[in-house]
């Protein structure tokens, strides 16, 4: 298990990470063909449209080894569009590599991804790509990580050269310096002496790496205090400790593009990014009794594993990734899908490469791998060993802002419509599809215009399906704005077998951003446990059909407290239709309200159309955080509402000759205000 490292590199669009993950992989010596982005054949990029568009969709698990360690790769998306494939990957991934572009220094969703990945307390490194291209500036690069991410980032490393004349680098851990031989495409490297110019510099950021790091670390500390010589080794496993408890980021620097500084980077990954081994014990909780439970990662634990996506693989079907926690399983064993409560058989365990397929016989702890014959098991959900059950907190997908109509150009196409949407819908759940019985079409939802654009592509090409899309509206939310305590009955009891379920429950309004909390305060017995999970299921989907607009109700807690039961008549369908009665009179009593998706937008501008950008911004009901002068621009960062941002690209290239850019992404729901309300009510 030491020699495993499971991490994911994270970045924001167009920062390098699938030029890295390619290299990564050809170095490592898995891929024979060397892929390329730019001529579309990355081997990590699974599907056409990730091709054309230059992006990486799918979150895709590949195995690679370097000097005896196992490094398995969870390619994380950088489009933000994308969230569920980031949230998924954060959740299981153990380190993660943060690549920054040395002349862009950190952009918008390199923010994002760094305070999802500060969720999940995923340890990392950083690495400033794209050293040789013209305005690369590796220090002002970490001075912007230090700025915008507020992060603890260090260099233990040090370019010599930048743009052309970046030719080498010196570590600053064992202070040797390499010089690349060749200038292009290539891999050489040799040890040379630092360079005679770079030796106060050196001096000066080997010194500053041990200060930063015996901050952190008291082993150095002492050693640091005392003026003892540290040695490279000591310093090596102080930053490692570092890096582990999420006290520092290493930063290091290169060139995908030319292959440069990737051995180095590969050396990192497994000197200083967690094994398996080293992560604290997982949690999780008891499915029926919900109480806590903890497995440590150990072999000798009972087996547990997250499902952490679902893949509908063209030659073999559907396959679910896992991530083993604890214990081990062999192909073919029945398990346990705890989520749901059901028993099912693991047929053929697989570890995927970047081009072939391995099938494995059994999975451990630390390991990722994809399971063929899970027919009931989706992404979140927890497998595990039935005598000893556990959930796992699974990953936390953020809902849809955004919908639009579909409907297939011929008629006759509906049906097929229907089954690929929801085969795509099980594959991404950020992607929802209804049916709206209203305007009679099928509406599909998803985090931003261009996720739903993707898919809509994947109809197409996948299902040869040509479907008319309608106009994006913003989706909508419903929330309670006091706590209201409620009961529901659901009581059939004339003549032959009746229906008895009887809940009492309190609903109320929880933080933005928190979704759905469920509390069960049942003791004793007043409604038996095998009814409990009925009761919650009932409460949930009432809740995803709000009582002011059908939309899905959020940020509530829910609590069981009370109810009763009869020993012949109760039944889960009872239990479950009182939960659902119980939900929806407490929505009504808590005094119901909308909510809307509020976006991030960032807008550059040259400064001479700042006027004009920011009073059409406030027209729009933005909330201007900050306005900021960069070289001959202006940078503009608001809150906007979704709603009013259809059309914003035409209309800001209008105002500013097309001389401005903007960024969108989602923020955060807020109350829609009353005046609002009520045409947005008509209007859906
Ligand atoms: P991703 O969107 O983060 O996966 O980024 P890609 O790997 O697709 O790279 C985006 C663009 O940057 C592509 O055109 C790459 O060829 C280019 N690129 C990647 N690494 C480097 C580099 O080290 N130097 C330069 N000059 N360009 C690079």
């Amino acid at each position: 298990m030491e020699l495993i490292r499971n991490i994911g590199f994270i970045a924001h669009i167009d920062a390098g990470k699938t030029t890295v993950t390619e290299n990564v992989l050809f170095l490592t010596g898995m891929t024979h063909k060397f892929g390329s982005v730019d001529e579309g054949t990355a081997t990590m990029d699974w599907m056409p449209q990730e091709r054309e568009r230059g992006i990486t969709i799918t979150a895709a698990a590949t195995a690679s080894y370097w000097k005896d360690h196992q490094i398995n790769i969870i390619d994380t998306p950088g489009h933000v569009d994308f969230t569920a494939e980031v949230e998924r990957s954060l959740r299981i991934l153990d380190g993660g590599v943060v690549i920054i572009d040395a002349v862009a220094g950190v952009q918008s969703q390199s923010e994002t991804v760094w305070r999802q990945a500060n969720k999940y307390n995923v340890p990392r490194i950083a690495f400033v790509n794209k050293m040789e291209r013209m305005g690369a500036n590796y220090l002002r690069a970490i001075k912007s990580m230090q700025q915008r991410l507020q992060a603890n980032v260090v260099p233990i490393q040090l370019p010599i050269g930048q743009e052309d004349s970046f030719r080498g680098l010196v570590d600053l851990v064992e202070k040797t310096a390499i010089i690349f031989t060749k200038d292009k495409d290539s891999t050489d490297q040799e040890e040379a002496p630092i360079p005679s110019d770079m030796i106060d510099q050196v001096n000066e950021y080997r010194s500053y790496l041990i200060e930063k790091v015996a901050e952190i670390d008291d082993v150095l500390l002492e050693k640091f205090l005392d003026n003892q010589e540290v040695s490279n080794e000591d310093l090596k496993s102080a930053i490692r400790r570092g890096t582990l408890g999420n006290l520092i980021v290493p930063v290091l620097c290169g060139a995908a593009l030319k292959k440069l500084g990737i051995l180095s980077l590969l050396d990192s990954i497994v000197d200083y990014l967690p094994s398996p081994a080293d992560k604290p014990a997982v949690d999780g909780k008891h499915p029926d009794t919900e109480e806590p439970e903890t497995r440590e990662s150990r072999v000798d634990e009972p087996f547990c594993a997250l499902a952490f996506k679902v893949a509908l693989d063209p030659y073999v079907g559907r396959l679910i990734y896992i991530r083993v926690y604890s214990g081990e399983m062999k192909a073919g064993s029945m398990v346990y899908n705890a989520t749901r409560g059901s028993r099912e058989r693991m047929g053929r365990l697989v570890k995927m490469h970047s081009n072939h397929r391995e099938e494995i016989e059994e999975i451990s702890t630390g390991q990722i791998g994809a399971v063929l014959g899970l027919k009931n098991t989706f992404t979140g959900e927890t497998i595990c060993d039935e005598s000893f059950p556990i959930v796992l907190e699974p990953p936390q997908f953020p809902q849809p802002v955004i919908s639009v109509s579909v409907e297939p150009k011929l008629r006759s196409d509906q049906e097929k419509l229907e089954e690929g949407l929801r085969k795509l819908a099980e594959e991404d759940p950020t992607f929802q599809v209804k049916y709206d019985r209203e305007i009679g079409q099928t509406v599909i939802s998803g985090m931003g215009e261009l996720h739903l654009e993707v898919l809509v592509d994947r109809m197409k090409r996948e299902l040869g399906l040509d479907v008319q899309v309608g106009r994006p509206r913003v989706a909508l939310r419903e929330t309670i704005k006091q706590m209201a305590k409620v009961e529901g009955r659901f009581v059939r009891q004339t003549g032959g077998h009746g229906q008895y379920g009887h809940v009492e429950i309190e609903m109320e309004p929880g933080p933005r951003g928190s979704g759905f909390t469920w509390e069960n305060k049942i003791k004793g017995g007043a409604i038996p446990q095998e009814f409990i999970r009925p009761v919650r299921a009932g409460v949930e989907e009432a809740l995803s059909n709000g009582i002011l607009g059908a939309f899905p109700v959020v940020d509530v807690k829910v609590t069981l407290v009370d109810g009763t039961y009869h020993p012949v008549d109760s039944s889960e369908i009872a239990f479950r239709i009182a939960g659902s009665i119980a939900a929806k009179e407490a929505q009504r009593k808590g005094i119901p309200v909308l909510l809307e998706p509020f976006i991030q937008v960032e807008v550059v501008t040259p400064s001479e159309y700042l006027s004009d950008v920011l009073g059409d911004l406030g027209g729009r009901r933005s909330r201007v955080e900050s306005i900021e002068g960069v070289d001959d621009s202006q940078v503009i960062r608001t809150k906007t509402p979704l709603s009013e941002l259809f059309g914003y690209a035409t209309r800001l290239r209008s105002l500013t000759q097309g001389r401005a850019s903007f960024s969108m992404e989602f923020d955060h729901y807020e109350e829609v205000p009353q005046a609002i309300a009520q045409p947005m009510l008509v209007g859906a």
